[in-house]
């Protein structure tokens, strides 16, 4: 069937999944409210999973160094980056289930040289974070979350803009009265990137400190005293921090029937939250299931934290170790027969914007998990392009267990196109495919997604795990 005559997953569920879905949801909506960094995303799954259980595997390593089948373990990379481990009955050699997902999202992160002052106003400079439609970011309330690490070795933690009671910042936008040449440019240009500067202060105030009285007063001094008092931070700390600008306040039930949710950063912490919920159900495992949830995929898969990092093989290889097994063949073992689920979100069909897709092969909001043969651009470049082979197992599982899902590909041919994760695990030689949960309005301050999708991809993760 194509998608277009595919059942609904509404449709197809009755009163009971209905509740299901919605509960399920609404513990979502919590996770992408409260998580907005990759930082948080990793800190609150790593909470979520020490409920299920779950130890981290560095303790382990400095007490005995070892693990056997039942037992279940996480490792964290800088805080930003997660593996966690279900260890299965079956050696490990015969390869792993692997749920993969990236948890950074397109924002604006603060320069490190960021404050300024300009007309009795106090800015910070920014530089954007992954592909956005820069003129999506002005006028509209942002939070600054992020974390400044001070000479001494303490790392302050700072969220400002998410409480109702606290202040939020936001980017500035021409108005439509002086707008007529702006109005001109083309979308790119409309905003360009070096004016996404955050607007942060207007009262001006003399500095406390030797100069005082050849200071003219300045916002920036009021804004250096206001960081001082509330996070002991000074200037020159912005030189180690990491703030990331995000749309401020909570996602939110969207339409009028609140069958979807509108939330920043659904891309991809939708997947994220849904693959590591699966993972935590699924308690015995035959072969050891595996979460990934990874940072930097907007901008490449970079850096030690990124995809590319030898992180996560460096983990499979201590966790071999500590099973008493371990040896180079059967680390390469263990990866080359490992089987993936790499997702991420699909652009879900928009009626308003038909001429982007090809129908029979769009993802459809409401029908439930989406797998991507291939992804990539021109011709499927970059693409992983998986096995049929691969996709005829997943049918099968998915069926078994009586999961909604449909193929679909990124729009049209030569239309565009994007990449995922899927292509670097595919290096060890292992099957992968891309899947994932369909997005409205993607890489926008605030995306929107299918609550139905929502539940019934985490339903297809665990069929993953358990066929
Ligand atoms: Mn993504
Ligand atoms: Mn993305």
């Amino acid at each position: 069937a194509t998608n277009m005559e595919r059942k609904n997953v509404w449709t197809a569920s009755d009163a009971a999944k209905k509740e299901m879905i919605f509960k399920f949801c609404e513990d979502y909506k919590k996770y992408i409210s409260d998580c907005k960094t990759e930082r948080e995303c990793a800190a609150e799954a790593i909470k979520i999973a020490k409920k299920a259980g779950y130890k981290d595997l560095k303790t382990i390593i400095a007490k005995n160094g070892k693990l056997k089948a039942g037992d279940k373990v996480y490792a964290c990379h800088m805080g930003k980056t997660l593996a966690l481990f279900n260890i299965g009955k079956q050696p490990l050699e015969n390869g792993m289930k692997i749920l993969g997902a990236h948890i950074d999202s397109p924002r604006i992160d603060v320069k490190q040289n960021p404050l300024y002052e300009d007309s009795d106003m106090a800015l910070l400079d920014t530089h954007y974070y992954g592909g956005i439609k820069k003129y999506q970011w002005v006028a509209m309330p942002l939070a600054i979350h992020g974390v400044v690490a001070l000479k001494n070795g303490k790392t302050v933690d700072v969220v400002i803009g998410e409480d109702k009671n606290d202040p939020v910042v936001g980017v500035t936008d021409l108005l439509i009265h002086l707008a007529g040449e702006q109005m001109e440019k083309k979308g790119a240009k409309v905003v360009e990137g070096e004016n996404l500067d955050i607007l942060i202060g207007s009262i001006p105030e003399k500095a406390e400190t030797k100069a005082e009285k050849d200071a003219k007063e300045s916002v920036k001094t009021g804004m250096l005293r206001i960081l001082k008092e509330k996070y002991g931070i000074e200037e020159e700390d912005f030189f180690s921090a990491e703030l990331e600008v995000v749309p401020a306040g909570p996602a939110r039930d969207y339409g009028i029937d609140r069958s979807m949710i509108m939330g920043y950063g659904h891309d991809d912490r939708v997947c994220a939250y849904t693959s590591l919920i699966a993972m935590l159900d699924v308690k015995d495992v035959d072969k050891t299931s595996v979460c990934l949830l990874v940072d930097k995929e907007e901008i490449g898969s970079v850096g030690a934290t990124g995809m590319h990092s030898k992180f996560f093989e460096n983990m499979v290889a201590e966790v071999l170790n500590c099973l008493g097994d371990y040896s180079e063949i059967k680390l390469r073992r263990a990866l080359i027969n490992s089987k993936m689920l790499s997702s991420d979100v699909s652009a879900a069909f928009d009626p308003l914007y038909p001429s982007a897709f090809e129908k029979k092969n769009a993802a459809f909001l409401g029908k439930g998990m989406v797998f991507n043969k291939f992804t990539g651009s021109r011709g499927k470049s970059g693409s992983n392009d998986c096995n049929a082979e691969f996709l005829g197992e997943i049918r099968n599982m998915l069926d078994k267990q009586k999961v909604c899902y449909q193929s679909a590909e990124l729009g049209k041919v030569d239309v565009g196109g994007g990449g995922t994760i899927a292509y670097i695990l595919a290096q060890y030689g292992m099957e992968v495919v891309d899947s994932g949960i369909p997005v409205l309005s993607m890489h926008a301050p605030w995306e929107i997604v299918s609550k139905a999708d929502v539940y019934e991809t985490m339903l297809g993760y665990k069929a993953f795990l358990i066929g």
